[in-house]
């Protein structure tokens, strides 16, 4: 017996029609909008809100992180106008606008594709937005440019009513760089660049991409994923051609679609458990018969880069002689309307006029700029609050939606990460990058796995009264060796975090070795270390704080993730 949303996608027709019953709700109010139709908002980009009946999240879709100065701008211009005067950016490189009305959101939707801007498919149960390297085409030492390629993706599945009804949410990225910055680690498929030497009997295979004695293209990871229970991807030890990744992501998504098992209990609905079921031998083999061919062999020489940080803040060198581009830390990726629009400036007037990006890290990047107009650029983004000189957790902290208007949030995120954020900077002077992830749900919108910290929402009791508060873990590694952080300290009261994380960031600045990473000292110290620099002077010592079990929630379709 399919479950109750199975039956919902078989038998609504056509997902991306809601927008019709959205358009008819404009004129016959919001009750005529059934809770079937609600639920299939999703497919075009709509969320319902917390608390405020007849208000929505809406997600957009942008490829690779890819924005224009007219998008920006045009995002700007709605928010201040609609959206109370911001945007979220997304660890999926895409924009949230929030206070979306009902009786707007169709022209609002209308506005963004008038710029190129589409929400299909920004949730629900499809292929979300492709994500990649976010410095494609300008990065110096990536292997090839993916951006072409992670586009064609995109726009092969945007809309594409065949892949309308997935089991689940699915995610894919496709990267050439060398540093993995968009987690091909935590995605349902990920192709990541690859660099393979030419023998007589692939030269003949190798019409496109050649180089010499190699070609670049891509290594095929399957079966990533995060919310509940977290997935690593592993390589299925193939090498696909920049002009093979349409036809093998395809048959993937189609050999994923057409496992009805999967799509019998909801929370047990993606491609992570097929592929950990089947096991890589098996899938590969589906695989080929659907294709109908071997798919070529990875490099053996293959490897996956060390657990390089990089959130593209700051001023880089582009491969291109003499251009430059330099990212911006969006604190917790809000950005409000007047950013929005100084950015989409500096963009025209000293940048190539068309090249903006947004990192999974949920920050900005401007690229192409000429280096004799680097300094204005940086003056520009210190007007407006986006300075480039930021503490590394400013730099890196990626926050979920919280309890602002996420129905599925346990805690408050976004202000609470501000707020961790100010206290460490003003308390614990850091030269080096820090990854912290804030979440306010078991979900992990803000995948807080993959943290060096991370912090999961809960709740917990403080002088009777039920506080927010927040699971505390370390030690989450991606690249080579990747491995998921795990718990240190349970049901932190939300107020006492910032103060605990400055023990701990404290603790680790006076005990490290000479250039031991935050991971190395957390491991050759112990968890009990830890723990006595977390919890030692607490206001509200954990040993007091009743335990309170958290609230159940159902998994996630990600708000933001
Ligand atoms: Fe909401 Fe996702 Fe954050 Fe949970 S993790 S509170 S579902 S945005």
């Amino acid at each position: 017996m399919p479950n109750r949303t199975e039956q919902l996608k078989a038998t609504y027709g056509n997902p991306f029609d809601v927008l019709k019953a959205v358009e008819r709700a404009a004129a016959q109010g919001y009750e005529s909008l059934s809770e079937d139709d609600l639920f299939m908002c999703k497919w075009v980009g709509l969320y319902t809100h917390r608390n405020e009946q007849g208000y929505f999240m809406l997600r957009t879709k942008q490829p690779n992180g890819f924005v224009t100065p007219e998008q920006l701008e045009t995002i700007a211009d709605i928010a201040e106008r609609q959206n109370r005067g911001y945007a979220d950016i997304t660890t999926r490189q895409d924009f949230q606008l929030h206070w979306v009305h009902y009786t707007e959101a169709v022209p609002i939707i209308r506005r963004l594709q008038s710029v190129g801007i589409s929400t299909l498919g920004a949730c629900g149960d499809v292929a979300r937005n492709v994500v990649g390297c976010p410095v494609a085409g300008v990065d110096r030492e990536e292997i090839l440019d993916a951006g072409p390629v992670a586009n064609e993706v995109s726009r092969y599945f945007l809309g594409n009513p065949a892949y309308a009804n997935l089991p689940r949410k699915y995610k894919i990225s496709v990267s050439g760089c060398t540093t993995w910055c968009c987690h091909p680690e935590i995605q349902c498929v990920a192709l990541v660049g690859a660099q393979r030497r030419v023998s007589a009997t692939t030269r003949g295979g190798s019409a496109s991409g050649g180089n010499g004695e190699s070609e670049a293209g891509f290594d095929l990871r399957v079966g990533g994923g995060l919310s509940t229970q977290p997935f690593i991807s592993q390589r299925l030890n193939a090498f696909v051609r920049p002009g093979e990744a349409v036809e093998v992501i395809r048959h993937i998504t189609e050999l994923w679609r057409d496992t009805p098992e999967y799509r019998e209990k909801r929370h047990h609905a993606r491609i992570k458990y097929l592929i950990h079921d089947w096991g890589l031998a098996r899938f590969r083999q589906a695989l080929e018969e659907r294709l109908g061919r071997k798919l070529d062999e990875a490099p053996s020489d293959f490897q996956e880069p060390p657990d390089t940080y990089r959130d593209h803040v700051g001023v880089h060198a582009q491969k291109q002689p003499g251009l430059y581009y330099v990212g911006a830390p969006v604190l917790v990726g809000r950005i409000t309307s007047p950013q929005m629009r100084r950015v989409a400036d500096l963009a025209q007037r000293y940048g190539d006029g068309k090249t903006i990006r947004l990192t999974n890290r949920q920050n900005i990047l401007l690229l192409n700029i000429p280096e004799s107009n680097v300094e204005k650029v940086l003056g520009g983004l210190a007007e407006i609050g986006l300075s480039i000189n930021a503490h590394p957790v400013r730099r890196s902290v990626v926050t979920c939606t919280g309890t602002e208007f996420c129905k599925l949030a346990i805690t408050e995120t976004k202000a609470r990460s501000r707020q961790i954020v100010e206290h460490l900077e003003k308390r614990v002077p850091l030269d080096e990058p820090l990854r912290l992830h804030i979440t306010g749900c078991p979900n992990a919108c803000a995948q807080h796995q993959i943290g060096q910290i991370g912090m999961m929402g809960s709740k917990t009791k403080v002088d009777g009264q039920i506080v927010d508060a927040y699971d505390i873990f370390v030690g989450g590694q991606m690249g080579r060796g990747a491995a998921f952080n795990h718990p240190v300290l349970r049901k932190v009261p939300a107020t006492e975090c910032a103060r605990r994380l400055e023990q701990l960031l404290l603790g680790f600045k006076r005990g490290r070795k000479e250039r031991e990473s935050f991971n190395d000292w957390c491991k050759r110290v112990g968890d009990a270390e830890l723990v006595r620099l977390l919890t030692e002077g607490g206001t509200h010592p954990l040993a007091d704080a009743e335990d309170v079990p958290s609230p159940q929630v159902p998994e996630s379709d990600g708000p933001v993730y």
